[in-house]
């Protein structure tokens, strides 16, 4: 049997809502957009939300056509194509006064071009009613098809995320049909694409990989021209998902994001409770410095 792991301190923190975030959710609703932020139940939210005005969409529906072992979102046949999303999510944007957004989809297997065309058709509307607001696009890989990565290059965010997720070894048990080969592919394509946006992946630790799975993990997207990177915690979403065999102390973290930046990323954050899109605002600019 295996022996259940505590939670340690620092990953303990309180949930900080208040009127502005509760004006903010009834608009979700309202509007019938989904935030990672709210489905993962996101510690950061107040942070985010409200002081450095910043959020995270998950477009293309709630219900995704793969289960990766690590994910909470719904697995399922999903919903059909919603061509008013994009206009609405621009507006969200407008309404919530954003300066970073991040855009990211379920993987949507279903269709031909993976959602690229509805993922570039956001941007776009994003752009146009919020021209200083700068989009991060977090996408699944839509198959690996090239043209699908061409088609939401072609829309010219501001950053290209694609998460590596996890160490090699550890990828086919963690992920549903990506492959490790396949996310640093993408990667490197999106860069031959367009050199001048910065492309960013993300690494849960905590699922059982050694100290030096992470490293090499840094070495294979470096090698792929990746330009920022992110780290954290994996925490066990509920019973079913795989679960957590390391808490790393925040002082591992650091040291991982010092490792990080002397393999070259211009920008690491690294932290228990770093999630993918968090600080992601930061991260326009120190690309663009670099
Ligand atoms: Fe949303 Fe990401 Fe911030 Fe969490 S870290 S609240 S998911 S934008
Ligand atoms: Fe979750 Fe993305 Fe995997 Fe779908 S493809 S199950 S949204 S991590």
């Amino acid at each position: 049997k295996e022996e259940h792991i505590r939670k340690p301190e620092w990953l303990k923190i309180k949930l900080n809502t208040n009127d502005n975030y509760k004006g903010l959710k009834k608009m979700m609703r309202e509007k019938k957009l989904h935030t990672v932020c709210e489905e993962a139940r996101c510690p950061n939210i107040h942070e985010c939300w409200a002081v450095r005005k910043t959020a995270t969409f998950m477009i293309l529906g709630d219900v995704c056509t793969r289960a990766c072992r690590f994910c909470a979102v719904k697995t399922g046949l999903p919903t059909e194509l919603d061509l008013q999303e994009p206009e609405r999510v621009a507006e969200s944007v407008e309404q919530m006064g954003l300066k970073h957004v991040v855009i990211t989809a379920v993987a949507r297997d279903d269709l031909k071009d993976g959602g690229a065309t509805v993922f570039a058709e956001t941007v776009r509307a994003i752009r146009r009613r919020n021209p200083f607001c700068s989009i991060e696009v977090l996408p699944s890989d839509m198959m690996g098809v090239e043209e699908n990565l061409q088609t939401l290059m072609d829309a010219k965010p501001d950053i290209m995320n694609h998460n590596i997720e996890t160490v090699r070894s550890l990828t086919p048990r963690v992920r549903a049909r990506a492959t490790y080969d396949r996310t640093l592919e993408f990667l490197r394509r999106a860069k031959e694409m367009n050199a001048a946006i910065p492309t960013k992946s993300s690494i849960m630790i905590g699922l059982g990989e050694t100290w030096e799975e992470i490293i090499e993990t840094f070495d294979d997207l470096r090698a792929n021209n990746v330009d920022i990177v992110t780290v954290g915690q994996y925490l066990q979403p509920t019973k079913k998902h795989l679960k957590v065999k390391k808490y790393y102390h925040p002082d591992e973290f650091a040291e991982l994001r010092k490792i990080a930046l002397s393999k070259g990323f211009k920008h690491c954050e690294a932290g228990p409770l770093v999630r993918s899109s968090y600080h992601a605002d930061e991260q326009v600019n120190a690309a663009a410095k670099a």
